[in-house]
């Protein structure tokens, strides 16, 4: 582990944050898409989180949960600039377009703050030599859960958000606006194809379990870090169910 400095913190609402800090030397270069440990500098408690900022920034940028009583972010929820905090000094993970084989489309599925490991796959000019078009969908319970609109809609990709609990003008989640055909005549696209389509996803376990089945079902194979496939999903990532 190693220690950072804070340098900014935002919060979108009670429930959501993200903060950057300093990124010294130690830290291992990574793949965007990769997760390293964070801790406080004072305890044990360490936590996994994405890499939210792309693998060629000079800072590191983090998208975080604020859960009530969580041992880690009832902490870290409260970091000002100038604090130090613990940053695993080797990133690790597989949600990374090396796993994926060539397409036309690429498609980054999150919800919650599964959004990280996305924001540094779109802030990463591999990623548009690789795929001619990126597609991100984003489902959260608030609009004020939107974490990086501004950045989002400013990108040269299509960013799709859903609301399920405010009203907004694309409702409801994901998967069912796959199922009602809402999301591909919003975009103008066919449904998910293995010829044309690669899906990376990062959600709920349930949301993951979801969309794995749904594309084991339609062809797809799973991409590691020995054999590239069709879709990716880092099966360790924790997260509520936006529909809890
Ligand atoms: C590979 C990997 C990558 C991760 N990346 C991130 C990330 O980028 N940002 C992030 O905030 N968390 C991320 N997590 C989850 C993170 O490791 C912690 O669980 C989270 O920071 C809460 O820590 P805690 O100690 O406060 O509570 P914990 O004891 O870890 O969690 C308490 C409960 O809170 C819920 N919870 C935990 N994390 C989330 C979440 N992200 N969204 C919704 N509910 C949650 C779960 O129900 C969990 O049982 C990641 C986890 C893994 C395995």
């Amino acid at each position: 582990m190693n220690l950072e400095t804070v340098l900014t913190v935002t919060h979108y609402s009670d429930s959501l944050f993200s903060f950057t800090t300093t990124r010294s030397p130690e830290i291992r270069p990574f793949k965007a898409g990769q997760f390293t440990m964070i801790g406080m500098a004072d305890d044990d408690v360490l936590r996994a989180y994405s890499i939210a900022s792309a693998p060629s920034e000079d800072s590191l940028e983090f998208l975080s949960i604020k859960v009530a009583g969580g041992p880690l972010t009832e902490r870290l929820q409260h970091i000002q600039p100038g604090d130090q905090i613990e940053v695993g000094d080797r990133p690790t993970g597989t949600l990374i377009i090396d796993n994926l084989t060539p397409a036309k489309r690429l498609w980054c599925v999150a919800t919650g703050t599964g959004l990280a490991p996305f924001l540094s796959i779109v802030r990463d000019p591999a990623t548009f030599e690789k795929f001619d078009e990126v597609i991100v969908t984003h489902t959260v319970r608030t609009v004020s859960e939107l974490a990086y609109r501004d950045l989002l809609s400013d990108l040269p990709i299509t960013y799709y958000p859903t609301v399920t609990r405010e009203a907004f003008e694309t409702p409801g989640r994901i998967t069912e606006r796959m199922q009602t055909g809402a999301l591909w005549s919003d975009l103008d696209v066919s449904p998910w194809s293995p010829d044309t389509d690669r899906i990376m996803i990062c959600g709920s376990p349930a949301f993951n379990q979801e969309l794995r089945n749904q594309l084991s079902d339609a062809g797809f194979t799973h991409g590691t870090n020995r054999a590239a496939g069709e879709f990716v999903q880092e099966r360790a990532f924790v997260m509520q169910r936006v529909d809890d």
